[in-house]
């Protein structure tokens, strides 16, 4: 594989990722939480900085495009149906349309729920998806300007990956998901293995991010609306997964 990933902690807890092409040298940031910390994190490897992929609007996650765009002649590629949204945007791109960041392939996906026009970056040869605050770590975005129906076809959507495809959400909510996870599926013992690893990794200071595909599908409880653990946790067995999501989502808002 040629695509090397750098994730580094910004402001309260975002993350920040660098894609850097091995063979080309071509380099990414993957939205701009923070642009002095990202431009410390390119300058220790002697990195320029090529590209910015944005996947949502919000402020956390375009505020550095200009100071990098004009620091480093950075092209920002952004969502379609939120190019009026995005600072300093020069290609809008939307579903079935791809990215190169020199030798490595992203498939663009319209993943919309957080916001109208969110996208993810799927580097299939590289088993990773960059999926912004559509997934996180045992959660999902809060539905700001999208509906729990498109919410679960995106969760559909990444549960299909194989379950070894990395998954690089953009802030560390984890132990906070864990707490209310834990209120939904009471014996799911995949899910207390997987904060029992949360856990000793966040007191070792270091991110639970990247996860992975395979992890979300056996603990996350807004990928399991279609288990019949969670469905029963708000009794609503039989209901479409959908409208379970919607179920959780509320009680997770007011957790
Ligand atoms: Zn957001």
């Amino acid at each position: 594989m040629s695509l090397d990933i750098i994730v580094f902690p910004c402001l309260s807890d975002n993350y920040g990722f660098l894609l850097h092409c091995t063979e080309t040298g071509q380099t990414a940031c993957v939205d701009t939480p923070d642009a002095a910390e990202i431009s410390k994190q390119v300058e220790a490897r002697g990195w320029g900085l090529d590209y910015i992929l944005n996947t949502h609007h919000h402020p956390d996650h375009t505020g550095g495009n200009k100071a990098l765009k004009r620091k480093y002649g950075a092209q920002v590629i952004g969502p379609k149906a939120e190019q009026d949204r995005i600072p300093q945007l020069d290609t809008a791109l939307s579903e079935g349309e791809t990215f190169t960041l020199g030798n490595c392939l992203a498939q663009i996906w319209d993943t919309p729920a957080h916001t109208a026009g969110h996208i993810s970056y799927y580097f299939q040869d590289d088993s990773a998806i960059f999926v912004g605050d559509t997934l996180f770590a045992l959660g999902c975005g809060r539905l700001f300007e999208g509906t729990p129906a498109q919410m679960w076809a995106a969760m559909a959507r990444y549960k299909a990956l194989p379950h070894e495809t990395q998954v690089y959400c953009a802030h560390e909510y984890t132990l906070s998901n864990a707490r209310f996870a834990e209120t939904i599926e009471t014996d799911n013992s995949a899910l207390h293995d997987y904060i029992k690893t949360a856990k000793a990794k966040r007191a070792d200071n270091l991110p639970t991010v990247p996860t992975t595909i395979g992890a979300e599908i056996s603990a996350n409880p807004f990928m399991r609306t279609d288990q019949n653990g969670v469905a029963s946790a708000v009794d609503m067995v039989g209901a479409p997964p959908s409208d379970i999501l919607g179920e959780v989502r509320r009680r997770k808002d007011n957790f």
